[in-house]
């Protein structure tokens, strides 16, 4: 498992499909934030992990899949601390996904979903669901608010910053000078707006910007500095003034689906998921243009068939 160094005492890994599941070093053991989706690294990055110590403490920043299916490989190991907005949905089935699915749909990497199951490691890791849902390892320790943890010599200040997802964290530590994100920052890559509320995102940019800090982890892409979140913000400025003005211009949800695209601009998907970047602005523009006109998301396909949902 190769990790990347962000400070001498910040581990992370941003080239996985998947989050950028990270750790902390401290004079007391590691806090744990996100874990890899995919099951051979989920349990590599544990080792590696508690080769420099007792896990603490494991952080989810938010409940997507990617940042919180691995968790299952981490059992017995420090208390999960999830964000009530974050418990309420871990690996929760909906019609229009199915998580679990998802996940073992997504082993290993860049091909359509369930096409390429060549990594027999992981398969032989898998659970059956039932084993899974016994205990998925999700939070023990679940807050509303902000919540301040003290590891040894480090703190971590796990601020709520909804918008990409309703219980969304970033997990600020001080003595280290770095921000971990989760998804309300995706570095050099697609930006994934389908359960997203923006106005509240472009207000966990600002509560971001006000940190004291030198590097950002962020959920997805490369770590990069404070001025990544103007980046960022345009982004999701981009993506809402171009649904605001197929609007106002009357254009249908269908043609605001069929035009409104910025996969020519806003770099490519995160690793491994490739195939998907027409779902994404596809998906991106249905959720925005429901959003923005006060409309029910059609969770359906043409068809009739339950649409499913991937989330990132
Ligand atoms: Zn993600």
């Amino acid at each position: 498992m190769d990790m990347e160094n962000v400070t001498p005492n910040v581990f992370t890994n941003t080239k996985l499909r998947g989050c950028n599941p990270s750790f902390v070093t401290t004079s007391d053991g590691v806090v744990v934030i996100d874990t890899p989706q995919l099951p051979t690294k989920a349990v590599a990055m544990r080792a590696l992990a508690e080769s420099h110590g007792p896990i603490r403490y494991l952080v989810n920043t938010e409940h997507h899949v990617d940042h919180i299916f691995g968790n299952y490989y981490f059992r017995g190991a420090g208390a999960v601390v999830n964000h009530q907005g974050l418990y309420d949905r871990f690996m929760v089935v909906y019609p229009e996904l199915d998580p679990f699915a998802y996940a073992y749909e997504s082993i290993p990497g860049d091909s359509p979903k369930g096409t390429d199951l060549d990594d027999p490691e992981a398969l032989a890791l898998w659970p059956d669901r039932d084993e899974y849902y016994r205990d998925p390892n999700k939070g023990a320790i679940v807050f509303t608010g902000d919540l301040t943890l003290h590891v040894g010599d480090h703190t971590f200040h796990c601020l709520h910053t909804p918008g990409h997802t309703p219980g969304q964290l970033a997990v600020h530590v001080p003595e280290e000078r770095v921000v971990f994100t989760g998804d309300t920052i995706f570095s050099g890559c697609q930006t994934w707006l389908m359960t997203s509320d923006v106005p509240q995102w472009l207000e966990a940019l600002v509560r971001i910007r006000t940190l004291d800090v030198d590097r950002i982890v962020p959920g997805h892409g490369p770590v990069v500095g404070k001025e990544y979140l103007d980046v960022q913000r345009s982004h999701l400025e981009a993506w809402v003034a171009a649904v605001e003005a197929a609007i106002a211009k009357g254009w249908t949800r269908d043609e605001t689906i069929a035009r409104v695209s910025f996969k020519d601009q806003f770099g490519p998907v995160d690793i491994g998921q490739g195939y998907m970047l027409d779902y994404i602005q596809s998906r991106n523009a249905a959720a925005l243009y429901d959003r923005l006109t006060g409309s029910a998301p059609q969770l359906t396909a043409p068809d009739g068939r339950p649409a499913p949902v991937a989330t990132c």
